[in-house]
């Protein structure tokens, strides 16, 4: 299937309701467009509450059938999941950079990372455990068994538009829950191809419907006053993140949280710095550094800071920025002009408070919403960008000399979502990596995700984590049955 495959799959942007593609019940459309013009690609179905509600009765209605279908088949097509979206990997990639801008090679990784959480998930649904004992004091026994939360709806962000949609939607089927996704405005199509692609394998109708719209609050007040909505997952800013956790306390929904971040990078003096540089690389500008987990504050020890900044600089500044379609770009557009703007604003804000452009890399002429691969150095701590995450290609360089005093800098945010340490002393970095305040911490490896592994933050970077053995946990419940039974 290509582009226009994958387009027919997903409806001409209609939601992805019951089964079917619709329309919105009131008939509202809103413009997808793509970073790399700004021109509008598709107009798309805005979803309203009405579209909403029927969302959550359909979900309900569903709920029996999938949580008692048995694992079996349910790890079945998730694996079918899994091998449709490898095998349709060059169409996703394609939509996912036309409306998220990313350089294809970013989007292309992303489908398989996305792909992933479907195989993951699908080894998990048949080791879904429950445990029999006895109680301590004799006369009957414990029964403990995990079931499905019930109906889930979630929110994503527009930085991953398959892999932030398949690590809540995997895990949830492979539980038993029914689903109800609110992609990003921004970048509703992949979500909507998903959606086709888990058609086309046999999920059934109503167990996960899609409904893009742009207007999310409206969209999201329906489940928080729907006492069927048992599980809410959000990935997204931690500004909004705060919202949605007041509405889900008024039915004490079950939530999880993957909010912002703003990771240091730390380089050690003992550090093989060509290694830190590929690692600052691959930390900084996967995804043309829109990525919750991008490293947003380099730590690099004095001794050998003037070597990993020239490295690091002239790595930078050579990047390949274009259209994410063009051939050997490798950093596209960034989502959108607020985007830009809000980049220009840190980088000005750091600038006019002492800090120097120690690299910079070109911006292509013509449209699109471009932000150049930039290096900074002497920036001062009360510069926003070092408090703010940048979400984007901007790297700010500080220096220290001893390590208490830099992790006392470093754990001096209100994130710990991830972090990174390069050090030539597996001592040394587990040390750091112990007394980092971070969810998690790439030690010598600039690339963490892994849907085998948890996924998830400390502080106000979030509440529980995402793939790994976890992952699956967030959409169970525990029943405990007292047997009697001497
Ligand atoms: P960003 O600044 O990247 O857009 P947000 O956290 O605002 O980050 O957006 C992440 C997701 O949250 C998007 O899908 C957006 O539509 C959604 N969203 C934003 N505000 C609300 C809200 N009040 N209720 C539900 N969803 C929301």
């Amino acid at each position: 299937m290509d582009v226009d495959g994958i387009a027919k799959a997903s409806g001409s942007g209609d939601l992805f309701l019951a089964g079917e593609w619709r329309a919105a019940a009131d008939g509202r459309t809103y413009g997808v467009t793509d970073p790399a013009t700004g021109a509008v690609i598709r107009e798309v179905s805005a979803a309203g509450p009405r579209d909403s509600a029927e969302a959550v009765d359909v979900a309900a209605e569903a709920l029996d059938g999938w949580r008692t279908t048995s694992r079996r088949r349910r790890s079945e097509i998730l694996h079918d999941m899994h091998a449709a979206m490898r095998d349709h990997a060059d169409a996703l990639a394609r939509l996912i950079t036309l409306e998220n801008g990313k350089a294809y090679r970013d989007a292309k990784a992303e489908v398989f990372y996305a792909a992933e959480f479907f195989r993951w998930f699908a080894e998990e649904a048949v080791r879904i455990g429950s445990s029999f004992g006895d109680a301590p004091a004799g006369g009957f026994r414990h029964l403990v068994r995990k079931q499905a939360v019930g109906v889930t709806a979630f929110v994503t962000p527009w930085n991953f538009p398959a892999a932030m949609a398949t690590r809540k939607i995997a895990p949830a089927l492979a539980a038993g829950c029914t689903v109800i996704l609110k992609p990003a405005p921004d970048t509703p199509l992949t979500a909507l191809a998903v959606a086709g692609l888990l058609k086309e394998v046999g999920l059934p109708d109503g167990v996960c419907s899609v409904l893009p719209t742009d207007r999310a609050a409206e969209v999201a007040d329906v489940w928080f006053r729907d006492d069927r909505v048992r599980k809410f997952s959000f990935t997204g800013s931690t500004a909004t993140g705060r919202i949605l956790l007041r509405q889900a306390a008024e039915h004490v929904v079950n939530v999880t949280m993957e909010l912002g971040g703003n990771a240091p990078f730390i380089v050690c003096p003992d550090a093989d710095i060509d290694s830190a540089v590929r690692g600052a690389m691959d930390a900084k500008m996967r995804g043309g550094g829109e990525v919750c987990i991008a490293a947003n504050r380099f730590y690099v020890h004095e001794d050998v800071a003037d070597e990993f900044t020239a490295k690091f600089g002239a790595a930078m500044a050579s990047v390949r920025i274009g259209p994410g379609l063009a051939e050997g770009t490798e950093l596209g557009p960034m989502i959108n002009e607020a985007a830009v703007a809000k980049i220009w604003g840190l980088v000005d804000d750091a600038i006019t408070k002492g800090a120097k452009v120690a690299a910079q890399g070109p911006t292509p002429d013509g449209p699109g919403w471009y932000f150049p691969a930039t290096v900074l150095t002497d920036v001062p701590e009360d510069a926003e960008l070092l408090r703010t995450e940048v979400f984007g290609p901007v790297a700010p360089i500080l220096t220290y000399r001893d390590e208490n005093e830099m992790l006392k800098r470093a754990n001096d945010a209100e994130h710990g979502l991830a972090s990174y340490v390069y050090s030539g002393s597996l001592e040394r970095a587990l040390r750091i990596g112990d007394r980092l305040d971070a969810g998690m911490v790439g030690l010598n490896r600039g690339l963490i995700s892994d849907p085998a592994a948890p996924f998830g933050g400390v502080k106000q970077s979030g509440l529980g984590r995402e793939g790994g053995r976890e992952g699956i946990d967030a959409f169970l419940e525990t029943k405990y049955i007292a047997v009697d039974w001497p």
